[in-house]
């Protein structure tokens, strides 16, 4: 990977994105990462590797701001890379409720918003401005849960469901494209802490995730961000539309 290669990152604050961003900017990618926050460590390491880097702030939770993301990330992908990523990885595993609790319309909208929506636009944004002739690569961090039914995470559930399934149709309408939707497994980042604060009432698996924590089975978000932009850059990507990074 070089400079020629382009990459947006969502969600590279922290977590899984933080360390994706990391690795492309070390690898000298240029890299637009989208999310709530800047972050001055991303900033750091752009400078240290003379890679450009354009942090775009934005709340991919609000239709609005999800379309106004796509336009700055439009603006910012250049016109004379040859290799193009995206990689559509912030999410949220809330409302963490079950489902006779789910009242609450506005936190459902959110989730669905900032897990698929976002993703819809971006990859509409991300196929308009890129050249066809390129090779253009997009995957979609997805999620276990998306695959198997989890009490309490009827939206989690639903929205990495969706995911899956429109990562189907985008492979089905474009088959110049690389495209999978990738489980990464259990990692060590703030959505675990999120999920081992969650009430045992509406998630009953709870104690399962404590453990896993506990037995330090927590894979680092380097080791899984590694695995993912090898098998990103591979010749097997995309071969399997619904994948799972500890299958390599
Ligand atoms: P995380 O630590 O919670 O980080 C989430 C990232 O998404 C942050 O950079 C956050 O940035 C961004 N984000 C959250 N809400 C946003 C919003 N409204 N608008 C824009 N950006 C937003 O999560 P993670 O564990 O790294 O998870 C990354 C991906 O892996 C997610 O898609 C998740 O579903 C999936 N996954 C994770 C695990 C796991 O064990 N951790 C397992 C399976 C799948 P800001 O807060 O700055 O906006």
């Amino acid at each position: 990977m070089d400079a020629r290669t382009v990459a947006v990152v969502t969600g590279a604050s922290r977590g899984l994105g933080k360390a994706l961003a990391e690795q492309l900017l070390g690898a000298g990618a240029r890299v637009i990462t989208i999310a709530r926050s800047h972050n001055p460590a991303l900033a750091e390491i752009a400078q240290r590797h003379g890679a450009p880097l354009q942090q775009v702030l934005a709340d991919l939770s609000q239709p609005e701001s999800i379309e106004t993301a796509a336009g700055m990330m439009s603006a910012a992908i250049p016109a004379d890379g040859t290799r193009y990523l995206l990689l559509n990885n912030a999410g949220t595993v809330d409302p963490v409720k079950r489902a006779d609790e789910l009242f609450d319309a506005k936190a459902v909208e959110k989730a669905f918003n900032l897990n698929v929506v976002a993703v819809m636009v971006l990859t509409a944004a991300f196929l308009r401005t890129t050249p066809a002739q390129a090779d253009r690569r997009i995957v979609n961090v997805s999620s276990g849960a998306g695959r198997k039914p989890t009490r309490g995470w009827g939206v989690y559930c639903a929205t990495k469901a969706a995911l899956d399934h429109y990562t189907r149709v985008l492979a089905d309408e474009h088959p110049d494209l690389r495209v999978a939707a990738l489980a990464p497994g259990v990692i060590d980042t703030a959505m675990q802490q999120h999920i081992r604060g969650s009430d045992q009432r509406q998630f009953p698996d709870l104690d399962r995730f404590i453990q896993l924590h506990e037995g330090g089975q927590l894979a680092s978000p380097e080791s899984v961000a590694r695995r993912i932009l090898n098998h990103l850059v591979s010749d097997a990507f995309g071969n399997k539309l619904l994948d799972d990074i500890r299958n390599y």
